[in-house]
């Protein structure tokens, strides 16, 4: 097998071609499951590597390398959506369509995906297994995950152990430093909610004969972190956070309707904790909008359970990670003590079907300038680190399929 030094080397090579990638998909976001040109772009380069790359649910993409040899199969998982927000970023390469943004850095995972395809097609006899590339849509609306999983992405071949890489920004981290998880549960699980308030809407002056939903939404608003702050368990990690309200649309008119969304946010696999959060959100903003003489539905959607992490891949990660990258591999149980952060990720879905492990690459170190974080307007990513996250990804599924013959 490649050593982790010719394959370090290998990927330094393509520096310039996974820049080019990352700088093209950067240029021209798309979100969701609508990636038509990105899609074409992963496509056509995994077509001239000698890929017979394959659609997977609604935009994935799939490409199997190896197979030429019995083994394991190994999925690695790199996501290709953006954000709809605006770049404020000041790049060169900044986003060339209005309120469309890479601001999580998905272009960067999908550059080190093909940067990763084409290695591992350069030494595709030696994979003692086979590698399964998956390029997945949807990433922040927590759809494409399951839209994949929905439509076999876990067979043919069947896989049996799952890896991701996500870029991180803004964090006191030297760049190129790879965060391997422990076990357990390392991200917690989130969903969405809607909020709608109905009154009764006319003229601004005439408050008397209308009903107002703006107030009654405040009311619900402030009434809601009760929840935190006196109902959850403060053992319990549980946070939500509304994000949007909106109501109106002129000084002078009280509305017929307010709305607000949010997301929810919980580390409890049995779900008891979003249980009751649920409950009580929806009692909340009924009670407080009958107070009001309003009326409330409460919406509940686009659910991403915890990320669970196995304990024997996360050592074997961090045992290839150093291989690879000598001290540029770190335990992220330093940092967090085993904690699971807020953050969410659907490729959660997956560990909870095969033995996943989510790895983090620092892209961006806040000392060094790169101060915002991932989904900020100005956040940016420092693509220097694209060669060791394409070899990352290659070494990771060498390694372990080497490791773990059939
Ligand atoms: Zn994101
Ligand atoms: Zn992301």
């Amino acid at each position: 097998m490649i050593t982790p030094e010719e394959l370090l080397t290998a990927a330094k090579e393509l520096e310039t071609q996974l820049r080019t990638w990352r700088r093209t998909l950067h240029r021209h976001p798309e979100v969701g499951f609508d990636l038509p040109e990105t899609k074409a772009l992963v496509k056509k380069a995994l077509t001239e590597m000698g890929y017979a790359p394959q659609d997977c649910g609604k935009c994935g993409v799939l490409a199997l390398a190896g197979g030429k040899h019995p083994g394991k199969t190994i999925l690695l998982r790199g996501d290709m959506d953006a954000l709809p927000i605006q770049e404020e970023s000041g790049e060169e390469f900044a986003s060339e369509v209005p309120g469309k943004m890479h601001g999580c850095g998905h272009d960067m995972h999908t550059a080190m995906m093909l940067g990763a395809a084409k290695l591992l097609k350069e030494h595709e006899d030696e994979i003692e297994g086979t590698i399964k590339l998956e390029f997945q849509p949807a990433e922040e609306i927590f759809q494409g995950s399951l839209d994949m999983l929905k439509n076999g992405l876990l067979e043919n071949p069947k896989v049996d152990a799952a890896v991701m890489f996500h870029v991180l920004a803004g964090m006191p981290l030297p760049v190129g430093t790879v965060l391997v998880p422990g076990g357990g549960i390392t991200m917690a699980s989130c969903e969405q909610y809607h909020i709608t308030v109905h009154g009764k809407g006319g003229h601004g002056s005439m408050p008397n004969a209308c009903i107002d939903p703006i107030t009654a939404a405040a009311h619900i608003h402030i009434a809601l972190q009760e929840i935190n702050s006196r109902e959850l368990d403060p053992a319990k990690f549980g946070v939500f956070t509304t994000g949007r309200f909106e109501a109106g649309k002129t000084s002078n008119v009280i509305p017929d309707s307010a709305d607000m969304w949010g997301t929810i946010r919980t580390v409890d696999p049995e779900g008891a904790v979003s249980e009751q959060i649920h409950q009580r959100m929806t009692e909340i903003a009924q009670g407080v909008a009958a107070a009001y003489r309003c009326t409330a539905d409460v919406e509940f959607s686009d659910h991403c359970p915890c990320m669970v992490v196995d304990t024997p891949l996360a050592k074997n990660a961090l045992t290839y990670m150093t291989e690879l990258l000598g001290r540029g591999a770190m335990d992220m149980t330093v940092l967090t003590g085993g904690k699971p952060g807020g953050g969410s990720e659907d490729f959660a879905f997956v560990s909870h079907e095969v033995p996943t492990v989510s790895m983090f690459l620092s892209a961006g170190n806040a000392k060094e300038g790169y101060v915002y974080g991932q989904h900020h307007p100005k956040v940016r990513f420092d693509d220097s680190v694209l060669y060791e996250g394409a070899a990352a990804y290659a070494y990771m599924g060498l390694r372990w399929l080497s490791d773990h013959k059939a």
